[in-house]
């Protein structure tokens, strides 16, 4: 933690930097306790507590280790096994030959994936395809915007079956200006990435 912390106050951004400062001056027991709430409490705002709990998180997950008093919402559309939810969906042919492919929602605290049905809002479960919108921009053909014009939230869908070698987590953030698009439109996001896009 005290590596990133120092990178991003000697490289990032003022603003970011500055908070930096002010958590390398602070005493462990209190940066232990405001991981600890947002452990709890997770808000896609949060640089830092977002940052430092995903590899946290990966490794538990990596190792097996049922995370502990982190009862979130449950069901299908948050993670299943840390109860975060989606940052990022995306396609790929899990059977040779098979044309559409199957989604996944990528986690945003541990980012594991779990399987996800295709035609349904990721934040509230709509399953009518008329509330359902996808919207591509040719720049990034193979990432889409899905959103549902019931609770007016979206994620971003990358197309593995389009482009095989893409990464989800980093392509997504690549598509940065279809966020823009979907902001302008009215829709939000369902939980911010690294990034705060
Ligand atoms: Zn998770
Ligand atoms: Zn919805």
């Amino acid at each position: 933690m005290t590596g990133l912390l120092e990178c991003v106050e000697r490289y990032g951004p003022e603003s970011l930097a500055e908070e930096a400062r002010v958590v390398l001056a602070a005493e462990p027991t209190v940066v232990a306790l405001e991981l600890i709430e947002y452990w709890h409490n997770p808000s896609d705002m949060q640089f830092f507590p977002k940052a430092v709990l995903q590899p946290y998180a990966l490794w538990l997950a990596e190792s097996r280790t049922t995370p502990a008093r982190r009862e979130l919402a449950g069901g299908e559309r948050t993670c299943p096994f840390c109860g975060g939810k989606p940052q990022v969906s995306f396609l790929q042919s899990k059977e040779s030959g098979a044309e559409s492919g199957n989604r996944d929602l990528v986690c945003a605290t541990c980012l594991c994936s779990w399987e996800f049905r295709r035609v349904v809002c990721a934040n509230c479960g709509e399953e009518r395809p008329a509330k359902l919108g996808y919207f591509h921009s040719p720049e990034f053909a193979y990432v889409r915007i899905e959103a549902c014009d019931t609770c007016k939230h979206y994620i971003k869908g990358i197309d593995l079956t389009r482009l095989g070698h893409a990464v989800p987590l980093v392509d997504e953030i690549y598509a940065a200006p279809l966020d823009l698009w979907a902001r302008e439109h009215g829709y939000t996001k369902i939980e911010l990435n690294l990034v705060g896009l």
